[in-house]
């Protein structure tokens, strides 16, 4: 029943990635499901959306979910990311959001995303769990000195209209305060959100709703969905799940033959990581990394980095548009030059991890959180724009309260609602190689500028 875009390799529901992670985590034993249950909700997807909103189910409604994930609870994303809270989960400019949602409806999603971003560590307090947590807010850091105009009058939006702690810093607060190396013209600091440890995070928001009465089966994919008068049948390969409700939670590993109506909306994106050995204290005094902070830079294509907790720097950038191993290979090597170019002082130092997901952008350039028009017993969680670690769990437990309270989802518009069919759902790859050779372009264009 997988209908996939990209490379096969992306879709090994049954390996787990040998990532940092999973490398640094004790797994629960899962349960594969081998027999017929029913259930208030069933949810298509294990990750951040799935495992928040079975937990807030249970919790904040008393309602039993039972979580369907084709891997193990957190394969995909939500498990291999980069662990950075911040926001906002979008792709448009300010402006662009305004002129398209309105001004009020573009400020409850910046105090939306705020939220979002203090759930992680309310969460692992309320629970008892740990996420890892480290540093404080976020940076953007200027590439390019072109760049730190724009960042000024993001700042002053941002703290002016939305009353969002912002605070810009010159090359040498920023050099002093984040880190050394290259292609640090100065940056903007973001006082919401912090770094944590992904994959525990979601385990510990499956442990939780599990503690608190969800079921959740792992090695079960959803293969065929069908409808029994009201109800909903979800197939897998040992056995099926009869639901009033279901909730697809799938984000950029969804299939396009899972239901009609969420078919070629949403456009699959690979983001990958390296990981380096721990550095040693010379070598993080030589490159001066005093922070503990996530830093994005203002590449069109990011790269984002953050110093662990073990001193391993970790690297991400995206990139490669198919997948397949030739490209993986490609992105990997060149991910490494960059590493080195940007912090020449670690140059040569070696990468003890190196993983990928899938990320999910659509034409919306938003998230997507709601409930079909056409069948109001199915809600969907996805569409994060590679935003998800704050969003995610919060799209669960907006769907999870639409669902306990009998409301409509209260999404800000932003939000809100499903994004456009693609016109060729098979052209996404193109569509996608085409937009990233357009943003190396303008990067490459703006770079050449004083
Ligand atoms: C390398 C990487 C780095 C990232 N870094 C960041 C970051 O630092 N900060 C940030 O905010 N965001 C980041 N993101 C994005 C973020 O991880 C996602 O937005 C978020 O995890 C989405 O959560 P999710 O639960 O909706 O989806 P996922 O975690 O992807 O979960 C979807 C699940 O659905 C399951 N599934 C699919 N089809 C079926 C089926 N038919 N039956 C059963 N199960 C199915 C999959 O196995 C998968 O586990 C990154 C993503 C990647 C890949």
């Amino acid at each position: 029943m997988c209908k996939t875009v990209l490379d096969k390799s992306l879709y090994r529901f049954d390996e787990l990635e040998p990532s940092y992670w999973e490398a640094t985590v004790s797994r629960p034993r899962e349960e594969t499901l081998r027999q017929v249950v029913s259930t208030d909700v069933a949810i298509i997807g294990g990750g951040f959306s799935g495992c928040s909103a079975a937990l807030h189910l249970a919790r904040d409604h008393g309602i039993h979910s039972t979580v369907l994930e084709a891997g193990r609870v957190g394969w995909g994303a939500s498990g291999r990311n980069g662990g950075f809270v911040n926001i906002p989960a979008s792709k448009l400019s300010v402006a662009q959001l305004v002129r398209r949602f309105g001004f009020d409806e573009t400020k409850r999603f910046f105090a939306a995303s705020v939220e979002a971003s203090k759930l992680p560590k309310s969460l692992a307090a309320e629970e008892g769990f740990d996420i890892q947590p480290q540093g404080r807010g976020w940076y953007t850091v200027a590439h390019h000195p072109n760049r730190m105009s724009k960042l000024r009058n993001y700042a002053d939006i941002l703290r002016d209209s939305f009353g969002i702690p912002c605070r810009i810093l010159d090359a040498q607060e920023f050099r002093q305060e984040v880190h050394g190396g290259v292609e640090t013209y100065g940056g903007m600091h973001m006082d919401v959100g912090y770094a944590l440890h992904p994959l525990a995070y979601c385990l510990g928001l499956a442990e939780s709703a599990r503690r608190r009465g969800a079921s959740l089966y792992s090695a079960s994919p959803v293969i065929k969905w069908q409808r029994e008068g009201k109800k909903h049948r979800l197939i897998t390969p040992g056995g099926s799940v009869l639901a009033d409700q279901v909730i697809i939670a799938t984000n950029g590993y969804t299939s396009d033959s899972l239901h009609p109506l969420i078919s070629g909306r949403i456009l699959p994106a690979i983001s990958n990581i390296l990981v380096t050995r721990p550095l040693t204290p010379a070598e993080i005094s030589r490159q001066h990394w005093p922070s503990e902070a996530p830093v994005i830079n203002t590449r069109t294509l990011v790269y984002y980095y953050r110093m662990l907790p073990d001193r391993r720097i970790l690297f991400g950038a995206r990139g490669d548009v198919s997948g397949d191993v030739r490209s993986m290979e490609a992105i990997r090597a060149r991910m490494s030059s960059e590493f080195y170019r940007i912090f020449p002082h670690l140059t040569g130092t070696t990468f003890d991890y190196f993983w990928r997901g899938v990320v999910a952008l659509s034409q919306k350039l938003t998230p997507s959180v709601g409930q079909l028009e056409e069948d109001s017993t199915v809600y969907y969680a996805l569409g994060y724009q590679a935003n998800g670690v704050a969003t995610a769990p919060y799209a669960g437990k907006l769907v999870a309260d639409a669902i306990g309270t009998k409301r409509p989802v209260a999404a800000p518009l932003p939000m809100a609602g499903l994004p456009a069919k693609f016109l060729i759902p098979s052209a996404r790859p193109l569509a996608l190689a085409s937009a990233y050779a357009w943003y190396r372009f303008k990067d490459w264009y703006q770079d050449r500028k004083a």
